[in-house]
């Protein structure tokens, strides 16, 4: 159990410097979301490993949530966009993410982000909704890709994908991702009731 813990916070201290790289970029560029949007959350096609909603999992369990969050999930019928997200308009565009210290390492690079193309050029991805309200500084980025070239989101996530190679090797739309670490951590727990780490992993 104490490896679980240990793993998080291995993987909650990657998390950390990766919102700082990611958001010293958007910064510097000018390419800053949109206060309150919250349309990346919406996107039911978001992944995450086991491992990326480590942190989370544990963070539920010691608020005595793990079970009932469980369940919640096990109602899903369908694949739908991240159970943290609390709309705040009619339209679902504006909201906020109601576990934001604990979020996975993908929504901690939403906006904009580095990727290798096809031909192992780094290109940049940038949401249409900061491209709309900043096309001047987003033009000016990608001219600047050599000279200030944006952080990589895959070379992020395997930073934090590379701490343990089982938890950390596939991918899931990220309700399944968090289904799959409280079923670890629960398991895990109940193994651990009679040894001295009884708080789990
Ligand atoms: S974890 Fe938070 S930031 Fe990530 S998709 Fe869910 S609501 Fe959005």
């Amino acid at each position: 159990m104490l490896r679980l813990r240990e793993l998080s916070r291995r993987v909650e201290a990657v998390y950390g410097e990766i919102a700082e790289t990611f958001s010293d970029y958007q910064q510097r560029q000018g390419l800053q979301c949109r206060s309150g949007c919250g349309e990346c959350c919406l996107a039911p096609t978001i992944e995450a490993t086991v491992l990326e909603m480590l942190p989370l999992a544990l963070h539920l369990f010691d608020q005595g949530k793990a079970e009932q969050t469980l369940s919640d999930l096990g109602q899903l019928t369908q694949q739908q966009s991240c159970v943290f997200y609390q709309k705040l308009s009619f339209d679902g565009k504006q909201g906020q993410c109601s576990i934001y210290q604990h979020r996975p390492s993908i929504c901690r690079m939403f906006g904009a982000a580095g990727y290798r193309d096809k031909t192992g050029q780094t290109s940049l991805s940038v949401c249409k909704t900061i491209k709309s309200d900043h096309p001047a500084k987003y033009q000016q980025s990608v001219i600047m890709l050599q000279s200030s070239p944006p952080p990589l989101m895959m070379q992020s996530k395997e930073q934090v994908n590379e701490l343990d190679y089982q938890l950390g090797n596939r991918h899931y739309p990220i309700n399944t991702a968090l289904q799959l670490a409280l079923e670890q951590v629960l398991f895990k727990a109940s193994y651990s009731f009679d040894q001295p780490d009884q708080q789990i992993a």
